[in-house]
């Protein structure tokens, strides 16, 4: 199979061809990603069926109408397995971040094998000393001829331990708060470059994240993207708050899913569990959460489809809720399950170790709940 799809006129077939491929490979591969094994194969699927390419038609162009289409693919692929839907939405990320900025010559290059899945790409903002603080960043790009000499280092950067290349953020020449930036699309087999192994984390497993350190690493003047560097990456982190958002959907999906079956078979007391109204309410919670995390997801990607990066308050909102309700109902889910949800073999456990991870990464629950805030007052000055 070439990976090249008629999403238009066969959207139906498309999206019933993504719900088997959950059903029967990713579901079962979720069960047993504890391993941390990191899945090449599912990413060639993901190519295959086409995945990888929905943001692009066939002469590469944006296809940002897609946005629709590319939640309800991505709720579908998070609800089956987590860590496979962080890989997708990295790679949708960095594919539409060459597209839109960089140099023709490098977007040539890494392109089309990250859309067939023979490379990975890789964003890089986050430093051990800078988290939410982005701009308190070390990370500095010296001026050097028409290239730039890199310095710093990375945390938490998926795909680092075997990326082809990152999207790196430095600041130009210093490392002020107020210095000028830069995104750098850097080769990862440079001279100066060097990774970490996987840093072993309790969410997603098998996803590979890691560290990237830069001394003296030399890049050429095409790296830059075409775009004041934090600007152009704040249009990429939107396009991966709208995916946490969809990702949270899913979560929630598999969280009454899960629960569901649970409540329908397990008896206590003569009675399906599913008789008893405290598991009725929490059910009810969660399926009304999720309409709603999906309406606002629904909503911020249609602002991303008008293509000029998204509206942010909204996109903020969407992502709060959706991964704040899927935090809050994979605990609720857990509780359902009594002890098996507990138990490392149960699905809801590393559903609620998955959705903490989406609290924290693309902007914390803290600060989007902040920038919303202040939105709302600034509104009514
Ligand atoms: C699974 C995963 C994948 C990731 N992938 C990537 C990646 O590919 N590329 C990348 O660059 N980064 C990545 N990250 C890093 C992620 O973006 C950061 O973890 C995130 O930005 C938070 O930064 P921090 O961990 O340093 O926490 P900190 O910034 O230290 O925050 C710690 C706590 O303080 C709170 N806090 C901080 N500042 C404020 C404030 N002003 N007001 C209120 N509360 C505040 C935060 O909300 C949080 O609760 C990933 C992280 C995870 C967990």
């Amino acid at each position: 199979m070439t990976g090249r799809r008629d999403f238009e006129t066969d959207e139906a077939a498309y999206l019933t061809d993504v719900a088997k491929f959950c059903d029967t490979v990713l579901l079962p591969r979720g069960d047993r990603s504890d391993t941390g094994e990191f899945f090449p194969d599912i990413i060639t699927q993901f190519a295959e069926l086409g995945l990888l390419e929905l943001m692009f038609d066939e002469q590469r162009n944006l296809r940002l109408d897609r946005m629709r289409l590319i939640h309800e693919t991505t709720e579908l692929v998070a609800a089956a397995f987590p860590a496979s839907v962080v890989a997708l939405g990295a790679l949708r990320l960095q594919g539409y971040l060459l597209k839109r900025y960089a140099q023709p010559h490098i977007a040539e290059r890494y392109l089309e094998p990250l859309l067939r899945g023979e490379i990975y790409g890789s964003f890089g903002v986050t430093e051990p000393d800078s988290g939410t603080d982005v701009r308190s960043g070390t990370t500095v790009a010296t001026r050097d001829g028409d290239g730039w000499i890199l310095n710093g280092h990375k945390k938490w950067i998926g795909f680092a331990p075997v990326a082809a290349f990152n999207v790196v953020l430095a600041k130009v020449d210093h490392a002020g708060r107020d210095a000028d930036t830069v995104a750098l699309v850097v080769d990862l087999g440079s001279e100066g470059v060097t990774r970490s192994e996987v840093l072993d984390l309790m969410s997603f497993r098998g996803m590979p994240l890691g560290e990237l350190r830069f001394s003296d690493a030399r890049v050429p003047a095409g790296a830059a993207l075409k775009v004041a560097g934090f600007a152009g990456m704040m249009e990429g982190i939107n396009l991966a708050r709208i995916d946490a958002a969809s990702y949270g959907c899913g979560f929630l999906r598999a969280a009454i899913r899960e629960s569901a079956v649970r409540a329908n078979t397990r008896v206590a007391f003569g009675k399906p569990l599913g008789d008893l109204q405290t598991i009725q309410l929490k059910i009810g919670r969660m399926a009304t959460d999720y309409e709603a995390a999906r309406l606002l997801a629904l909503a911020a990607g249609d602002s991303f489809a008008l293509g000029h990066g998204g509206d942010p308050i909204l996109l903020s909102k969407a992502k709060l809720f959706s991964t704040d309700a899927a935090m809050r109902h994979a605990v609720e889910a857990v509780q359902i399950f009594g002890a098996l949800g507990v138990h490392n073999d149960s699905r809801v456990q590393r559903l609620f170790r998955d959705s903490k991870a989406g609290q924290i990464f693309d902007g914390t629950s803290e600060i989007h709940t902040l920038m919303i805030g202040r939105a709302a007052l600034k509104a009514h000055r």
